[in-house]
């Protein structure tokens, strides 16, 4: 059951203040219109997904903003403001798992058509053109591919994703539901850059935490300091040999259920250490399964496939932990008489938010006590710090986790982040460097 949503009293004092009632009525109807008995639906270049663009759309039109979409079907709103330039880019994705929740992606969209509102009604004109951005497919459940949106706003998408990646059930190449969704694939196989990262002052995402620690610490929001990169090995395998368990010494054993075991307290008690040494990491054995055909109760297990997820903010920590990782299958390879096979490797790059951002938002935020912290999902943000625009993330509470449809916002909360999201949109941007 998704709870109603209600105003509060505006928790930071701010002038002019975002509108949180447009945000609450757009929720609302996102709900109604994209959702189903169970949580809601927003397929990439979906039904539900457009569904999302067309209402911020006529929104945005209704305050006055310009809008364009691009080759990709990213949708820019803009808020004229006092001068031409580099504008202020801020928003998020508006697509969803399936059965998921309504305020992944939706809230840093909506966030910032609250704080266009808010300047329209209150008459102020910020000091840069203001550009709310609904960034399409960033939920590779649909197509299995990173931050799709994003990377094709800058002509980041290859021809062989375009023909080669394949929307999960109805089996629609990339570029054919781009195309069908009113895009341009053809401009995106080309590499042609639909914005120029030198005329994007800033980008900022707000998004709800998808993990537990805003609640844990009683913070309405975060400020976001860097998005985890990763190595991870999604089908790895321990192999050993079958034998008996009551015949078997101990001294000819080759069992991979004890060396993945081995393997895992080995690579967790390094995470304890580089964490003691103030090092940003997870570690994660997220699966671990012996083959139900041939493993009994009874058996000494001859093999256990695994997946292995590493995160840090950090090149150098992901570096070290490879590091760990070798040394620690060759001491168990060789004390357990088995052997690993950790098949392919794929990586997502750490992104590091932008200093100054960071400072600024946590000024602007202090007194409702913002946590800073590492954020460790994949975000569009990401596409844009390594597009080397100044990049920043304003995490909202949020129960439940997210990509399900428990997950929980308090609207006071979004409030907050759309206050401070306001205030930080009405400062003079710095010149790009
Ligand atoms: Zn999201």
């Amino acid at each position: 059951m998704t709870p109603a949503l209600s105003i509060a009293p505006d928790p930071v004092a701010c002038d002019p203040r975002p509108d949180i009632a447009l945000a609450v009525r757009l929720f609302t109807e996102l709900r109604l219109r994209t959702g189903a008995a169970r949580g809601i639906t927003r397929a990439s270049y979906g039904l539900g997904e457009q569904i999302a663009h067309d209402m911020v759309r006529r929104e945005a039109r209704k305050l006055g903003m310009d809008c364009r979409i691009d080759a990709g079907c990213n949708l820019y709103m803009t808020l004229r403001g006092q001068r031409r330039g580099p504008a202020v880019m801020v928003g998020s994705h508006l697509d969803s798992v399936p059965m998921g929740g309504n305020f992944d992606g939706a809230a840093g969209v909506l966030a910032g058509l609250a704080v266009a509102a808010g300047y329209r009604a209150a008459g102020v004109l910020p000091p840069q053109d203001l550009t709310v951005v609904a960034i399409r497919a960033e939920e590779s459940t649909w197509f299995s591919a990173s931050y799709i949106g994003s990377r094709a706003a800058f002509g980041r998408l290859s021809g062989a994703e375009l023909d080669g990646v394949l929307r999960a059930g109805d089996r629609v190449a990339l570029g054919r539901a781009i195309d069908a969704a009113g895009g341009e694939s053809a401009q995106l196989r080309a590499g042609v850059p639909q914005i120029d990262p030198a005329q994007i002052a800033c980008f900022i995402e707000p998004h709800i935490e998808q993990g537990p620690v805003l609640v844990a610490r009683d913070r309405p929001i975060g400020i976001v300091t860097g998005i985890r990169g990763s190595f991870r090995h999604r089908h790895a395998a321990c192999l050993g040999a079958y034998a008996h368990s009551g015949a078997t010494p101990r001294e000819v054993r080759q069992d991979a259920a004890m060396a993945v075991a081995r393997l895992a307290v080995r690579l967790d008690d390094a995470w304890e250490r580089l964490a003691a040494q103030g090092h940003d990491l997870t570690v994660t054995f997220g699966q671990m399964a012996t083959d139900p055909n041939e493993a009994a109760f009874s058996k000494v297990a001859g093999r256990v496939d695994f997946s292995l997820d590493v995160r840090s903010q950090s090149h150098a920590t992901l570096d070290l932990m490879r590091a760990e990782l070798r040394q620690a299958l060759a001491e168990v390879e060789s004390r357990s008489r088995v052997r690993f096979d950790l098949g392919k490797e794929t990586t997502s790059e750490p992104a590091l938010m932008d200093r100054r951002i960071i400072a600024d938002l946590a000024g602007i935020a202090a007194a409702q006590g913002a946590e800073i912290m590492p954020c460790g999902a994949g975000h569009d943000a990401a596409v844009f710090a390594q597009m080397g625009v100044p990049t920043g993330m304003i995490f909202i509470r949020n129960r439940n986790g997210s990509h399900n449809p428990d997950e929980a916002m308090e609207i006071e909360d979004f409030a907050v982040a759309a206050q401070v999201l306001s205030a930080f949109c009405l400062q003079e941007m710095p010149a790009r460097t």
